[in-house]
């Protein structure tokens, strides 16, 4: 068997050597193979296809756009009129009143762009001391530098030398606000710079909040003058069944991340959304305003710009976001009964995305790879769990198909 020369992403290459999935082409929630097999992507890929799969609209919308303008920079005075629209449409449905957008390539980016943000502004008025950013046990914040060294899955962390690439990131306890107000205690409120959490625990194992957790949570930053961010990478643009987990959870973020559903993956891009309390020393304060000194090549792409335009059209005209309200109830109700079953521990849904944790008997990796061959597609996520979070185009009946397979699977397990 020849090595392949795409080295594939958290992959360990041997192991998936003669084993790869090379999907070919993917119409609504299905992927077909090149073996010709079809696969229902109850994944959402990676928590985005949230529109579906191969829109004819939105490839439409990519060649119209490449015809007239397919990218220009907007570094300095340069500007475009995509990204002004993007950016004037994601204020007008941000969960911040009067947010200005910072736009770029995905996730990751977006982690950084915040977190550097968060301590510029810190150091801007006067405070450079609060640089430490805390985050919770079992996150993930995408794998740059930044990302890598806050999220709280230590199998990121390993190998590179210390602990965190980025100095100054400590961890609490994902569930419990009191290891957060023992944190601020013991490191001093004047030393850090921000709270960061996805508001629905994503590839940790799905973990909807506790309730009165962020309550308490923001009750804390308030008071400490701690910056609170919401990395919504995975619930933004309708996952929790609302635009953005930040209304559905009443919380009040400083600054929010997005990337993923934000053009349901039709084109890399994601950003942040940032409150005037941030945004303000950097805009209305003449010459005494500093530089943000971030910027990538491809922030404020028109072409991905068009696409996020396109996609957000969609959801709205589809009313796609209430589609997946409803599909939350239809998973819950599922996931319910499956939770009857020997073989799962527990199951958790936050939103339409669910995860079922497995008993220590079966592999969570080995039952992914039977439901492929029932025709699925699910994904293991840490803590021996399974995600699901199909696209919002689902039918309840498929949905009930997807939950249907993995009791069978596990049947075929005892
Ligand atoms: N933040 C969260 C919560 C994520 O789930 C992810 C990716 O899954 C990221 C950040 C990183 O995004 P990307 O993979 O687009 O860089």
């Amino acid at each position: 068997m020849t090595s392949p020369v795409l080295w594939s992403a958290q992959a360990h290459m041997p192991s998936v050597i003669g084993r790869q999935i090379k999907v070919v082409s993917a119409d609504g929630a299905y992927l077909t193979t090149d073996t010709g097999a079809r696969l229902l992507d109850g994944t959402a890929s990676l928590w985005y296809a949230n529109i579906g799969h191969g829109r004819e609209e939105m490839a439409q919308v990519a060649y119209e756009q490449m015809k007239t303008l397919e990218a220009y920079h907007v570094f300095g005075r340069y500007t475009n009129d995509r990204a002004i629209e993007l950016s004037e449409k994601l204020q007008s449905i941000a969960p911040i009143d009067d947010a200005k957008v910072i736009l770029n390539s995905g996730g990751s980016d977006s982690i950084d762009v915040a977190l550097k943000l968060a301590r510029r502004y810190w150091n801007h008025v006067g405070r450079a001391d609060k640089t430490i950013i805390i985050s919770r046990e079992h996150s993930y914040h995408g794998l740059h530098a930044y990302g890598t060294s806050v999220a709280g899955l230590d199998f990121n962390r390993e190998g590179y030398g210390t602990d965190s690439l980025v100095d100054g990131t400590e961890r609490v306890e994902k569930h419990d606000a009191g290891a957060f107000a023992a944190a601020i205690e013991r490191i001093g409120a004047d030393k850090i710079a921000a709270y960061i959490a996805e508001p629905v625990m994503g590839t940790g194992g799905v973990h909807p909040p506790q309730p009165g957790y962020f309550q308490e949570i923001q009750r804390l930053c308030h008071e400490n003058d701690i910056l609170f961010i919401a990395d919504e990478v995975i619930t933004g643009f309708g996952r929790t069944g609302v635009m953005f987990a930040s209304t559905r959870y009443q919380l009040q973020p400083d600054i929010v991340t997005f990337a993923k559903g934000v053009t349901s993956g039709y084109a890399a891009l994601g950003g942040i959304l940032v409150a005037p309390r941030v945004w303000w020393p950097f805009f209305e304060n003449g010459t005494g305003s500093p530089t943000y000194r971030h910027g990538t090549t491809y922030s404020g792409h028109p072409v991905t710009a068009a696409l996020a335009l396109k996609n957000l059209e969609i959801l709205e005209r589809e009313r796609l976001v209430a589609r997946s309200a409803a599909l939350e109830q239809v998973l819950a109700a599922e996931l319910k009964t499956l939770e009857t079953h020997d073989l799962v521990k527990a199951t958790r849904v936050g939103g339409f995305l669910g995860g079922i944790e497995l008993s220590d008997e079966v592999n969570a990796e080995f039952v992914t790879d039977k439901m492929i061959e029932q025709g699925f597609i699910t994904r293991p996520l840490r803590g021996n769990s399974i995600q699901i979070s199909p696209p919002f185009i689902l039918t309840d009946q498929e949905l009930r198909d997807l939950v249907g397979a993995i009791s069978t699977v596990l049947d075929s397990l005892k």
